[in-house]
């Protein structure tokens, strides 16, 4: 990997490449470019996980001639398509290096069962099992059971906007979560259940699995649950998957083509 990446520098093939560089023991991200291409053989791929592709959604902003090579386990390449649909990084300006994701050679590729999530409450949710899955077990709890459930996941946040700050598809100038006219300010814990139900309205069509705002998460709270009941629904009504390919979502306004097929208009009677 060390040598592959800078092989890419030297050839020009990318401009700067987004990995992990061992800082004091840490493996921290890092932006490694020609001029500083020694620092190559300091390159890890992991164990450490960060939004490599929000990195290079900036960079992309700044610097629209760069060439950006990153890191790409499985749910990188989703965000990248996801990032490409809603025009904020362009998939020609991307080198994706893929990298096995599973720290054991034992587990095969895009095998995140390593990454075992916390229990909450009756219900015990293992990532890199079948969201589905999990979502049926959810989803079997009687109605008042599952509100109440949720309700209690909601207030014990602590309104850090880790889950947002940390997604590689969370890119809005100005972000809902902070708007006054939407979420009280100074409130703790924030106006539950608006503050989570407004982020998981915008991960329809957008969220690609990859639990990073889990991780972040100090309270613990199944984000990841959560998009993967939106998405859920987002694939039984327009057979969408969400950083599957970079076909456009039903929710984006761009592009070239509609993304949405209108619902046809109601026959109003003209006498
Ligand atoms: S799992 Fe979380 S961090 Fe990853 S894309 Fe979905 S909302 Fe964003
Ligand atoms: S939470 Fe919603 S408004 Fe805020 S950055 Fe994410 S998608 Fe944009
Ligand atoms: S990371 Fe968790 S605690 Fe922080 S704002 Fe998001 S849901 Fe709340």
């Amino acid at each position: 990997m060390q040598k592959q990446v800078r092989a890419w520098l030297e050839d020009g093939k990318v401009d700067v490449f987004l990995a992990y560089k061992m800082d004091c023991g840490h493996p921290l991200p890092h932006a490694f470019t020609r001029e500083r291409i020694d620092e190559t053989e300091d390159l890890v791929t992991g164990p450490a996980r960060y939004s490599l592709e929000k990195f290079a959604t900036q960079i992309a902003a700044r610097h629209p001639e760069k060439k950006i090579g990153l890191l790409a386990r499985d749910c990188t390449q989703r965000a990248l398509n996801v990032l490409a649909v809603w025009n904020q990084l362009p998939a020609e300006q991307v080198e994706p290096l893929p990298v096995n994701c599973c720290p054991s050679a034992l587990k095969s590729h895009a095998d995140c069962t390593y990454l075992e999530a916390p229990a909450t409450g009756d219900v015990k949710i293992q990532r890199g099992q079948d969201p589905r899955q999990s979502l049926e077990a959810v989803d079997a709890q009687e109605g008042p059971e599952r509100f109440a459930r949720w309700m209690y996941e909601f207030q014990k946040c602590i309104k850090c906007y880790g889950c947002r700050n940390i997604c590689p598809v969370c890119f809005c100038k100005d972000c809902s979560l902070e708007h006054p006219d939407l979420i009280g300010t100074g409130n703790l814990p924030p106006d539950i259940p608006i503050f989570h139900l407004v982020r998981a309205v915008h991960m329809a069509g957008r969220c690609i699995d990859c639990g990073l705002c889990e991780d972040a998460c100090p309270a613990e709270i199944p984000l990841r649950l959560l998009y993967g009941k939106v998405n859920a629904i987002v694939k039984d009504l327009f057979d969408y998957d969400t950083g599957a390919s970079d076909a456009l979502s039903p929710f984006s306004i761009l592009g070239d083509k509609p993304t949405l097929t209108p619902a046809p208009l109601l026959a109003v009677s003209q006498e």
